[in-house]
């Protein structure tokens, strides 16, 4: 399994505009984040998360040739709205729509911003299309043809994110995505005990509203046990070389163009 980080940065992605008193050393090109998304590689698979308004420079940066597969984690702006540039995705697929899997509600928000793209096939070449599937929610198991994904639904302001554990058949490997999430849940707990790998939001220092704060972030990880984790959908108040050092050994930050392979 490989995982590609295209963006690991907060919805404004950092620096955010017209802000002074950036905290984050801008001089350092690991505090520069593009807005969160990441594509996973699953035997054969390639299954693309999320698509943010920086999801076209991302996939240039990042060589993202070929999408199987799109999952929604939720409908807020910074996760949906570079969904039209999936158009060349769509004719790579040779005439049928991507499938875009997520929950009904964030499928309702597709359907309202990109109503000329919901069809079975392109209308035109080049146009986009999606084939809207309700994403396969914990206990039930959505199969693909490198492993399978399990989905369960974590708390995130007045909405759910979709929290999404791979597994790869061919090595047995495991591995979290929980972005945009306010606290795991107990299904989230069990799904992702002792995971290889863990990509959980840890949006700041301080706490807030809708996210988990840093240290509510590294306890998450501890309690689960992962192996491995990196915290991502971060703010300008986290300098990379700075928060590092402060983390424990098993626990560091993400950056933009960080792969991973279990
Ligand atoms: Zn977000
Ligand atoms: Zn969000």
């Amino acid at each position: 399994m490989e995982i590609i980080f295209l963006g690991t940065g907060t919805s404004q992605g950092v620096p955010p505009l017209a802000t002074p008193n950036i905290e984050a050393d801008l001089n350092n090109p690991k505090n520069w984040r593009t807005r969160s998304s990441i594509h996973v590689v699953l035997g054969e698979h390639h299954i693309q998360v999320d698509a943010t308004p920086d999801f076209r420079t991302q996939c240039l940066r990042e060589s993202i040739n070929w999408i199987d597969t799109f999952i929604l984690t939720h409908s807020h702006a910074d996760h949906i709205l570079g969904m039209d540039d999936m158009r060349s995705f769509c004719s790579l697929l040779g005439g049928v729509a991507m499938p875009v899997y997520s929950t009904e509600e964030s499928l309702q928000r597709v359907r309202e911003i990109y109503p000329y793209a919901i069809r079975e096939k392109p209308e035109y070449k080049g146009y986009p299309a999606f084939a809207l599937r309700t994403m396969p929610e914990a206990p039930k198991i959505f199969e693909v043809p490198g492993g399978r994904i399990l989905a369960t639904r974590l708390p995130h302001g007045s909405m759910e994110s979709l929290g999404l554990i791979f597994e790869e058949s061919s090595s047995g490997k495991r591995a979290a995505y929980f972005c945009d999430c306010k606290r795991l849940t107990p299904t989230a707990y069990k799904l992702a005990h002792e995971v290889d790998l863990l990509i959980i939001d840890g949006l700041r220092p301080s706490p807030h509203p809708t996210h988990l704060s840093i240290p509510e972030a590294v306890q998450a990880a501890q309690e689960l046990g992962a192996k491995q984790t990196y915290l991502t959908h971060l703010t300008h108040f986290v300098d990379h070389d700075k928060v590092s050092t402060e983390l424990p050994p098993n626990i560091k930050l993400s950056y933009d163009g960080l792969r991973v392979s279990l």
